[in-house]
């Protein structure tokens, strides 16, 4: 198997016909062998329904139906399990993303990239309310992460398998597989492709969305930076505090001592008792973490590096 297009699937009853003919259409014409699994996300209208249907007739569509709604990541997540491609490529299933640019995407992928992100860079979609923010949270994510890219929400991507397989994905994460890719060393490269506007059925999503964007991203950021040694951040901050805790306390002896300053109305007691305090919470924190850590890797046996080829080593 080549690739395996991987697309989630909720309440779209009205386009899946016009997305099964998109995508044979721009495929048929290559010698790829690949198959589509849509997941079907819990949907109350006639989309299993439809995807049953062309099931029946092509064996190339491969469908998987979810309980409930889990949402658009848990959606995916259930496809690249199933997916059997040494390529995986998620898209949405709105038509938003155009099948016509997956070829664009399999060529750069085998310019030796391990993951091929699409760039929306026409977006159509409402200004004040997706644009904006998704700037905004692509700019933010851009610089907390390390992996420069223009639009990390794009659900339309190309990645090897073997980094799928690397990464867990959880909350909303689908967008941040890329940089955790990087993490576990992928070559990760941006493709601009096309965007249409939505033309049936409606967006799962408004802009609440941005805030849980902004909380995973803080997961990513923990996860990238410290999952394997937490004690190098909370400690640190512990001892900054405890630091700062001690030249406050010490400013409020002096104020007793040479500036006749009561102790007991000098508010700098109280901050210096709340910094003291704060200071060993965090290192406290720290050390839970550091016993997590131990918990997360070794019960996985999960190695804290990853090797890209070896020599001689059988
Ligand atoms: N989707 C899903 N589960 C959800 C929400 C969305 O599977 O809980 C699917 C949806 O059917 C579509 C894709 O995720 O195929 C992207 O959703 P949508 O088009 O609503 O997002 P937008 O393009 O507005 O960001
Ligand atoms: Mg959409």
């Amino acid at each position: 198997m080549d690739f395996s297009i991987v697309v989630p699937i909720y309440n779209e009853q009205d386009n899946i016909d016009d997305l099964y003919a998109a995508i044979t259409a721009a495929l048929d014409g290559s010698e790829a062998r690949y198959e589509i699994i849509m997941v079907d996300d819990g949907s109350n209208d006639g989309s299993y329904g439809a995807l049953q249907r062309i099931a029946a007739l092509d064996d190339r569509l491969k469908v998987i139906r979810l309980r409930r709604n889990f949402g658009q990541t848990a959606a995916m997540s259930a496809g690249f399990d199933a997916a059997r491609g040494s390529v995986i490529i998620p898209m949405d299933g709105d038509l938003q993303n155009d099948p016509a640019d997956i070829p664009r995407l399999l060529e750069k992928l085998n310019e030796g990239y391990d993951v091929v992100s699409g760039w929306r860079r026409e977006r159509k979609d409402t200004f004040v309310t997706r644009k904006i923010p998704s700037r905004l949270a692509n700019a933010l994510i851009s610089s907390m992460t390390g992996v420069h890219l223009h639009d990390y929400g794009c659900t339309l991507k190309a990645y090897r398998r073997e980094v799928l397989d690397a990464v867990n994905l959880y909350g909303e994460m689908h967008r941040f597989v890329p940089a955790l890719a990087s993490q576990i060393g992928a070559r990760v490269a941006e493709l601009p492709v096309n965007h249409r506007p939505r033309l049936r059925g409606t967006s799962k999503y408004c802009i609440s969305r941005t805030l849980r964007v902004v909380l995973d991203l803080m997961t990513v950021k923990f996860l990238l930076s410290y999952s394997t040694k937490p004690i190098q951040l909370f400690g640190k901050w512990g001892i900054y505090t405890l630091l700062a805790g001690v030249g406050s306390g010490a400013m409020t002896l002096y104020m007793k001592i040479f500036e006749h300053h009561s102790m007991n109305r000098n508010p700098l007691l109280i901050l210096t008792a709340f910094l003291l305090f704060m200071g060993v919470q965090f290192i406290v924190l720290g050390l839970l973490g550091e016993l997590n850590a131990r918990t997360y890797f070794e019960s996985q046996s999960k190695p804290i590096y990853v090797i890209r080829d070896r020599i001689n080593l059988g």
